[in-house]
Parts: C-alpha cells; sequence; structure tokens
C-alpha cells in the first residue's frame, strides 16, 4: 500500500512537471494598425499652406478616400495678431488653429515634424534648420506608418512665386521620402521588430512604397501648365452641403494669428457677398505629376492606375553627375542645389524657367553665389566681372581670385538693387575670365518687388 501511495505521488510529480513545460499558447499577431492607413498624404511646411489644397482633400473625404497632413513645422515665424505669443509658443496656438480648421472638414490624421519656421528663400538654410536629417527620417517614419498610395507637396524648385525655402524643403524632404520609404536599407531601426517586451526603440513598421508623388505649383508664370491632373471647385460636398471652393474660404477662417483683419470682414459678409467671392477662391486647381510606378497618363486622374495592391520597391536609376570643366564657373546655392536633386531623385523632366531667377525687394541686396572650379595642375586667376542694368551697383565679390590647383572654392558677388521704380525682370550677369578667355558666364533673373522674404 505504502508503495503504491509512493507511485501515485511520483505520477502526480510527473503531471506536474509535464504541465510546467508545455509551451504556452502563441500571443497573436498584430496587423499594422489600419486607423492610420491612408490614400492621400499631403506634406506641407506651415499650418494654413493646406489652403490651396482643401477644396480637393475634401472631394477626396466625400469620396470615402482617406487622408492625412503632415506639417514639416508649426509656423512659429509668422505673425501672431491674435496676443504676445510668440516663437514655440506660436507655434502651439497654430498647431490649435489648424487642428480645429481641417477637423471642420473631417480631416483628423494630422501631425507635426520638428522643423524650425524659417523664413528665407533659401532652401538650403530651411534644410539646415530643420535638421536635414533627422526630419528625413521622421518623414520617412510616417510614410511607412501611413502607407500612402499618393504623395502630394509643394514643388521642389526655385523660380517667380514659389520663394518659400520652407515650402521648397518640403517639397525636397517629400520627394526623398517617396524614394526612400520602401527601401529596406533605409533607417532600419524603423523596420526592426521588438527585442524585448517594453521596447522604445525598434519601430515594428513595414517598408512601404507610395505610388505616386504629385506637386503643388505655386509658379507666378505659367510654366507648369499641363503637367498634371486638374480639379473644378464648383461642386457641392454632399458632407458639408457646401460648393468645394468655400471649404477652403471657410478653413482659412481659423488662422487668425495670421490674417485676423482679412477673416474678420469675411465673417462680416452676408451670403451674396460670400458667393461673390468664388472669383477669389473658386475655379480650376492643378497638380504636376512629380512621379509614377503605376502605368497612366501625365494629365490623368490621381487615381489612375492605382489598385490595392503592393507594389515592390523600385530603386532608383542613378545618372552620374557631370564634372564641372577643369577651369569653370558655375552659379551656386539653392540654383546648384535642385540642379543636382532634380538628377539623383529622377526628376529632370519637371519644368523649369529657362534660366535662374529670383524675386527680391526693390532696393535690398542680391547675394550671387558662385562656385569656382580649377581642376588644372597649376595656379589659375580667375578674374569675375559684373553687367548690370542700370540702377544697380555692386557692393563686393567683382575682382581677381588666385585658385591653388585641383581645388573648389566658394565666392559671393554682392549687388545693391535700384529702390526706384524699374523694369520689374531685369538681368544679371557675372562673367569669368582666366588666361585671356572666357571661362564661364552665369546669368540670373530678378523680378524686383515691393516687399516679400528675404534672400538668406
Ligand atoms: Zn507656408
Amino acid at each position: 500500500m505504502k508503495s503504491f501511495r509512493l507511485i501515485i505521488l511520483f505520477q502526480f510529480l510527473v503531471v506536474l512537471l509535464a504541465a510546467g513545460q508545455t509551451p504556452s499558447p502563441t500571443p497573436p499577431l498584430l496587423k499594422p494598425d489600419d486607423r492610420l492607413k491612408v490614400d492621400v498624404l499631403l506634406v506641407v511646411a506651415h499650418p494654413d499652406d493646406e489652403t490651396g489644397v482643401v477644396s480637393y482633400l475634401v472631394q477626396l473625404v466625400d469620396q470615402h478616400k482617406r487622408v492625412a497632413v503632415i506639417y514639416t513645422t508649426h509656423g512659429e515665424a509668422g505673425h501672431n495678431n491674435m496676443g504676445p505669443e510668440r516663437a514655440r509658443s506660436l507655434g502651439a496656438v497654430r498647431e490649435m488653429e489648424l487642428r480645429y480648421a481641417l477637423d471642420s472638414v473631417g480631416i483628423k490624421n494630422v501631425w507635426f515634424l520638428g522643423g524650425r519656421d524659417t523664413p528665407s528663400q533659401n532652401v538650403l538654410q530651411s534644410l539646415a534648420n530643420w535638421g536635414h536629417g533627422q526630419v528625413q527620417e521622421e518623414l520617412v517614419r510616417m510614410v511607412r506608418l501611413t502607407r500612402p498610395e499618393v504623395m502630394l507637396t509643394w514643388m521642389p524648385g526655385f523660380f517667380f512665386g514659389e520663394n518659400h525655402g520652407d515650402h521648397q524643403a518640403a517639397g525636397v524632404l517629400a520627394t526623398e521620402a517617396f524614394d526612400m520609404a520602401g527601401d529596406p536599407s533605409v533607417f532600419p531601426a524603423q523596420l526592426a521588430g521588438p527585442a524585448k517586451v517594453n521596447e522604445t526603440l525598434l519601430d515594428g513598421l513595414q517598408p512601404w512604397q507610395p505610388k505616386k508623388l504629385y506637386y503643388v505649383p505655386d509658379a507666378a508664370d505659367d510654366i507648369f501648365k499641363g503637367t498634371g491632373p486638374t480639379y473644378q471647385t464648383s461642386g457641392i460636398s454632399p458632407g458639408l452641403k457646401l460648393p468645394y471652393w468655400r471649404t477652403g474660404f471657410e478653413t482659412f477662417k481659423y488662422h487668425l494669428t495670421q490674417y485676423r483683419s482679412y477673416i474678420e470682414g469675411l465673417k462680416k459678409m452676408d451670403e451674396k457677398q460670400v458667393a461673390e467671392q468664388e472669383k477669389n477662391w473658386g475655379g480650376e486647381g492643378s497638380f504636376t505629376l512629380g512621379k509614377s510606378l503605376v502605368p497612366g497618363s501625365v494629365t490623368g486622374n490621381v487615381f489612375e492606375g492605382i489598385t490595392p495592391a503592393r507594389i515592390a520597391f523600385v530603386p532608383l536609376a542613378r545618372e552620374a553627375y557631370q564634372q564641372p570643366a577643369a577651369l569653370s564657373v558655375e552659379l551656386g546655392g539653392p540654383w546648384s542645389f535642385y540642379e543636382k536633386f532634380r538628377r539623383a531623385h529622377g526628376i529632370t523632366s519637371l519644368p523649369k524657367p529657362s534660366g535662374p531667377e529670383i524675386g527680391i525687394k526693390r532696393g535690398a541686396t542680391l547675394t550671387v553665389p558662385l562656385e569656382l572650379h580649377n581642376h588644372t595642375d597649376s595656379v589659375k586667376a580667375i578674374t569675375i566681372s559684373v553687367k548690370l542694368p542700370d540702377g544697380w551697383t555692386t557692393q563686393t565679390g567683382a575682382g581677381s581670385y588666385s585658385l591653388e590647383p585641383q581645388s573648389d572654392y566658394f565666392a559671393q558677388v554682392l549687388l545693391e538693387s535700384p529702390k526706384a521704380e524699374t523694369k520689374s525682370v531685369q538681368q544679371i550677369e557675372c562673367r569669368a575670365e582666366a588666361d585671356g578667355k572666357t571661362i564661364g558666364e552665369v546669368k540670373l533673373s530678378v523680378r524686383l518687388v515691393n516687399g516679400g522674404l528675404p534672400q538668406n
């Protein structure tokens, strides 16, 4: 009997040990959060940059498409016509205004990245002030998180009309993110599964390749006409019971810090006066097709060729860079950057002005950045001379430069523009000579205006 009890006890212990070794059930596998998946992701720089495309975004919402918007800055360098709050505090106020504005038309998925509002025309200063690499990583993360079929952003370029460096920088970053988010080797910590229970470093995302990239051109001249789809704003939104053009007008009213007196004028209008505003706020909208990885035409509908199926990452075919001539001078700064950027991202076929151009305030100093190259084996003297229209004067930068062999230099020509009314577009020419020959000519068209952003 005693041995029988011992056997029972032993068997009981064996059962207990076996129970301890039974694998526990596997945890459920979670799919990417569907609340974040969008059809269109708009990437812009400042709260209120959405104004020009809200009427299109509302049409998408009415078609049950999902829309999200990313702001690369808080617009904290703007005005405040509502209170004393400035700098980062103004940024918080503008975020609130923007969230109310977009919520009023049914757009709730809105994010802000860490860029600082940089009021100049120089895209390179915006990128530097934002921390280009950091904001790029943030934006690639957001593309992988929101998985857009289509990305929409400001045109990355420098031409009359589009002069805010932050707008251009948003377009630069969105183009980079379009080309990077699907690449499994880019920002790999975003694509790693958790390494521990309370993971704080690895994001657990998947690579995502958007299918199309469209730009919102903001050119004063018609250089982008016919380069993408158009849309009408006269139809009525079934969701909001308003003409589409009015959704831009209505959301704009929330941006009181920036446009208080204008908005107070809008708010005093009766219905007849509001209806007459269609001439200012309505009309046809258009985009420029930047990139498409699906079949379709340049001017076809934004969703032409798009199916629910994911597409594979498409690595870019890079063109070789052209070496500068052995002894040469080029226009530097943003103009030089965009030549390289368009080639690096396969968008050289996008329209651009017939030559470099910039608008500056009358009487302001114009900086002409130059890149000097001496890839010969001897010291060379380059002489820069400047040809200016009437009323302009040269401050510094013209004269002779001594260039060491196999070297590259930066130089600046500073010019004083006339204060008086003059022909609006003027031509500046900088000529470089060496060894008694012309080795390069830099031409820049300048439109003199009465206000606007500083060049740098
Ligand atoms: Zn803006």
